[in-house]
C-alpha cells in the first residue's frame, strides 16, 4: 500500500514532524467499521471540537506509549494510513511519534503551520475519559509515542516525545506539573485522586489501562514513578532550554520564571551594545524593557537551581549578575 505523503513537514524543538491533520467535515465511510467503533455510519469521523469548552486551551500534555511495529521504518505513518483507512477504532491522536519523527493528525493550535492556527487546538480520543468536561480528552494534547526495534531506537523515540512535549507546554504557557500519563486520567476516572501529581500519574488501578508502559519500564510502581519521573526531568531541561534560549520568553502565566540579569540600562544602544558583549562571551541574551529600563538578562530557568548555575557562569566570566523573577517585553 502507498505510503501517505504529508501535507507539509516542519521542525517542532529539533523534530521533524509530517502534518497529516484530518480535514473539518470528513465522516466515517465504512459503516461496519464505525460501528465497531461505536460510532453511526456517515458521523464525523472525529471530534471537530476545540478543547476545553470550546475555547481551544490547552491544559496540558498526554502521553501515551505502545510498542515498535515490526519491520516498519517509519511507525507514525502506518498509525496515521490506519487512521485514515479507519483502522484505528476510536483512537485519534494528535501526534504519532517515532525515532524517526512524528505525524500529526489533530489541530493543536501550534501556529507552525497553516492547517494549525493558534487557538485552534481540537479533541483527540485517547483518554478513556470520554466527554468529560475535564477530563484528559477534553483538555488535553495527545501524544502516542511508538517505541523503537533497538534500545537506541527506543531512546531516541522517547528523546522527540521529551522535545515535542517541552515545546507544547512552553508554547502554550504550561508548566511541567501539566504533563500527564494516560493512567493519570484513569486515575481520575476510577476516581482516585493523589496530593502528588506523579503518583496520580503512575499508580495502577486494577484491570485498567499502565500507560506509558515503556517510559514506565517495570510493572513495580515504585520503579515505574522514577522512571516517569526521569522522562518528566528530560521535558525539563528541555522546556528550561526553551524559556533560556535567545529569545525572550512570552508565557509569562506559565508560573514564576527565574530570569538571570546582567545590566539594566536607561539607553537602549547601551544595553544593546552591553547585550553584544556578554554574547561575544558565549551567552544567549536578549533584552527586555521594563520600568524604564533596558534590561540585559541571560535566560530564564523554572528552576531556581538552574538560573544560580547560570548566574554563577556568568559570574566566572566576569560580569555581574543577579537573579529576578521580573520580566518585560521583549527588545
Ligand atoms: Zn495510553
Amino acid at each position: 500500500m502507498a505510503l501517505l505523503t504529508a501535507n507539509k513537514v516542519f521542525q517542532m524543538n529539533g523534530v521533524a514532524v509530517s502534518e497529516k491533520i484530518i480535514p473539518d467535515g470528513t465522516r466515517w465511510k465504512d459503516g461496519a467499521k464505525a460501528q465497531k467503533a461505536g460510532f453511526s455510519a456517515g458521523s464525523l469521523y472525529k471530534k471537530q471540537q476545540r478543547l476545553s469548552g470550546g475555547t481551544g486551551k490547552v491544559q496540558g500534555v498526554t502521553i501515551h506509549n505502545t510498542a515498535d511495529l515490526a519491520n516498519v521504518h517509519d511507525d507514525g505513518e502506518q498509525y496515521t494510513r490506519a487512521t485514515y483507512n479507519e483502522n484505528m477504532g476510536s483512537v485519534r491522536v494528535h501526534y504519532y511519534v517515532d525515532d524517526t519523527g512524528a505525524w500529526q493528525n489533530l489541530k493543536a493550535g501550534t501556529g507552525l503551520c497553516s492547517n494549525d492556527p493558534v487557538g485552534s487546538a481540537e479533541v483527540s480520543w485517547h483518554a478513556g475519559d470520554g466527554s468529560t468536561p475535564d477530563g484528559g480528552n477534553m483538555t488535553t494534547i495527545s501524544m502516542e509515542v511508538i517505541m523503537g526495534d533497538t534500545a537506541a531506537h527506543d531512546e531516541k523515540a522517547k528523546d522527540n516525545a521529551a522535545r515535542m512535549a517541552a515545546w507544547l507546554l512552553w508554547k502554550h504557557g504550561l508548566t511541567i506539573d501539566k504533563l500527564f500519563s494516560h493512567t493519570y486520567w484513569v486515575n481520575k476516572s476510577a476516581g482516585k485522586h493523589f496530593a502528588d501529581v506523579d503518583r496520580q500519574c503512575t499508580n495502577p488501578v486494577r484491570n485498567q489501562k499502565w500507560c506509558p508502559t515503556y517510559i514506565f519500564g517495570s510493572s513495580n510502581p515504585d520503579i515505574a514513578l522514577k522512571n516517569w519521573k526521569a522522562f518528566k526531568q528530560l521535558v525539563q531541561g528541555y522546556m528550561d532550554a526553551l524559556n533560556g534560549g535567545a529569545q525572550a520568553p512570552t508565557a509569562d502565566a506559565a508560573g514564576t520564571l527565574y530570569r538571570v540579569q546582567t545590566g539594566a540600562f536607561s539607553s537602549k544602544a547601551n544595553a544593546t551594545a552591553y547585550a553584544k558583549k556578554i554574547k561575544a562571551a558565549g551567552f544567549d541574551t536578549y533584552v527586555v524593557k521594563a520600568d524604564g529600563l533596558y534590561k540585559v538578562q541571560v535566560g530564564a530557568y523554572s528552576k531556581k537551581a538552574n538560573a544560580e548555575a547560570q548566574m554563577q557562569k556568568l559570574t566566572a566570566a566576569g560580569f555581574q549578575a543577579f537573579i529576578t523573577t521580573k520580566s518585560g517585553t521583549p527588545v
